[in-house]
């Protein structure tokens, strides 16, 4: 078969492996420093959106804590436009 759109999506176990190295390397919440557990307790946040150009790279992923009030459902919501002010 020759190479796809589709195969610019990392496949679940190239997922999980990334995940477990960007993690291992920087437990913690890029936002909010929680440490975070693995492998519930974070999802990999891409810094610069895919959506805005960013590309699909380890360096550009970090690590957000999950959750209710976790930071990665936070950022998604500022990623789509709402209330870009950071840091402060
Ligand atoms: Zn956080």
């Amino acid at each position: 078969m020759a190479p796809t759109l589709s195969e610019a999506r990392m496949a679940g176990r190239a997922l999980q492996a990334r995940r477990l190295r960007i993690w291992t390397q920087s437990p913690t919440c890029a936002a909010c420093g929680r440490l975070t557990s693995y492998p519930a307790g974070f999802e990999l946040d891409h810094r610069v959106p895919l959506h805005q150009g960013g590309p699909d790279t380890d360096e550009n992923c970090q690590v957000l804590c999950n959750g209710a009030d976790g930071c990665h459902g936070k950022k998604t919501a500022q990623d789509l436009g709402h209330r870009p002010k950071r840091g402060a």
